[in-house]
């Protein structure tokens, strides 16, 4: 099939580079320049596992290049996705904006084509986005009859650090339809995959997607409230979870203490979410306290540190982790930069360390950074875990302690091993811990 992906971010080139490699015709489109030269080089502009080698095979092929030519690319296809960002505004609602200009592009190009075009959302988008802004752009711009355009909304569920592997075996599809063109269309697509497809209307696929995320997120609100009890009445959360996850309708998974979520989906697709009920008028509790309590978690690792060093002005803390999960170059929302911003208000000489993200934190604060853990600890007098990478799991303890001016590290992730990291001779305090 001949595709058009709207889009060239984590989730667009995911998308394009994944539907390349089960055998389509796919141009990802951008109006960023540098991102399509890249991709037309053979290089994945972003960070994350697998993306890289897809990316080569399909440009060597030559069933998957770039263009910032966008009309053109999506005349010379049959479907295009729509990949484009849903930012927060500063109230916290959905900004629409990107959507809006990317239905724009698409409406002009459909003038000139004939055929049937199908148009897939799968940016995430408030429940009636599809029908109610994206398609009424689209068929006013092309001046097409509804007939001649396919309409569907098929949210995105990967996962960056494991992208790639949700994209080629998700464990579910959500296919969102107004129509049977759309319907068709991706189930064509999707026809190899043998995971459970849900097929529904678009408002019913744009909600699954955030009650999905705001789900996720509140469990791991929840077990962080949780975690903080823990802390003080003397009890391991990381064993209360371990317990709590052997019961199957519970699930192991999302039940770490730790400094909070951050990234490009949770906290703006429940900041969204609230906004929507809330103009609504349905409002939502629920979410708010997630939100909260997401918010406090950082000012919990900045209290330990204070507790243990006292005046922070003039000392000299690492930080270990700026991107906002392992396995990922991404630093949107990371709970790393509200600490960072703390410790440097507060006078503290903050030095970090990551083994993917150190550019793009760059361009948020501009924080002195290393590529080696050896350089990132010499003569601090804390360390603070921020990012659960597996080099900091495995990171030799006893050797790093003896670069360092003093003893203590704050675990912002209950990641570590308290016994081996006192047993280093480290003071250790993580959330949760008891
Ligand atoms: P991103 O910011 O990485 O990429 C968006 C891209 O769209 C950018 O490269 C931008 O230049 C491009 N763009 C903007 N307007 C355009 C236009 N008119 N034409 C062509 N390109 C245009 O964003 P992302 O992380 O890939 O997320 C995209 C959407 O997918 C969002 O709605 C997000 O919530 C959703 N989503 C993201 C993830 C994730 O893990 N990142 C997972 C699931 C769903």
């Amino acid at each position: 099939m001949k595709i058009s992906v709207m889009g060239t971010g984590y989730v667009g080139l995911v998308t394009g580079a994944t539907l390349s490699e089960a055998g389509n015709d796919i141009v990802c489109l951008d109006i960023v320049e540098d991102k399509i030269n890249q991709l037309n080089k053979g290089e994945s502009p972003i960070f994350e596992p697998g993306l890289d080698k897809l990316i080569k095979k399909g440009i060597a092929k030559g069933n998957l290049k770039g263009s910032t030519n966008i009309e053109q690319g999506i005349v010379e296809s049959d479907i295009t996705f729509i990949c484009v960002g849903t930012p927060s505004k500063k109230d916290g609602s959905i900004d629409l904006n990107y959507i809006k200009n990317a239905s724009s592009a698409i409406g002009r190009a459909l003038r000139h084509k004939q055929d049937v075009h199908t148009i897939i959302v799968k940016s995430t988008v408030i429940p009636q986005t599809t029908e109610n802004v994206v398609l009424p752009i689209i068929s006013k711009k092309s001046g097409r009859k509804r007939e001649n355009i396919g309409i569907g909304m098929n949210p995105e569920f990967l996962r960056e650090g494991s992208a790639v592997k949700d994209a080629l075996k998700p464990d579910r599809i959500v296919i969102g339809h107004a129509d049977e063109v759309a319907l068709n269309v991706l189930k064509e697509i999707y026809k190899d995959h043998d995971c459970p497809k849900l097929e529904c209307n678009p408002r019913t696929a744009e909600f699954i997607k955030y009650a999905s995320n705001a789900f996720l997120a509140t469990k791991i609100s929840f077990a962080n409230e949780m975690a903080n009890m823990c802390s003080i009445w003397g009890i391991d959360f990381k064993e209360v979870a371990e317990g709590m996850g052997m019961d199957s309708r519970i699930s192991p998974q999302f039940l770490q203490a730790g400094a909070g979520f951050g990234g490009s989906c949770f906290p703006k697709d429940v900041k969204a979410l609230a906004a929507a009920a809330k103009s609504d008028k349905i409002g939502s509790k629920i979410l708010t306290a997630t939100l909260e309590v997401n918010e406090s978690q950082p000012k919990i690792v900045i209290g330990m540190t204070k507790e243990r060093l006292g005046v922070l002005k003039g000392k000299k803390i690492a930080i270990l982790g700026l991107t906002f999960k392992p396995e990922t170059d991404d630093v949107r929302e990371s709970r790393t930069e509200i600490v960072v911003k703390e410790l440097v208000d507060e006078g503290a000489k903050v030095i970090g360390h990551d083994p993917e993200g150190i550019e793009n934190f760059k361009k948020i604060i501009d924080i002195e950074t290393s590529n080696t853990l050896n350089e990132v600890v010499k003569g601090a007098d804390c360390l603070i875990l921020m990012t659960e990478w597996k080099e900091y799991l495995e990171m030799d303890l006893k050797s790093l302690k003896e670069r360092m001016n003093g003893n203590v590290i704050i675990d912002g992730r209950r990641a570590l091993n308290p016994e081996k990291v006192k047993e280093a001779g480290f003071d250790y305090k993580s959330i949760g811990l008891g």
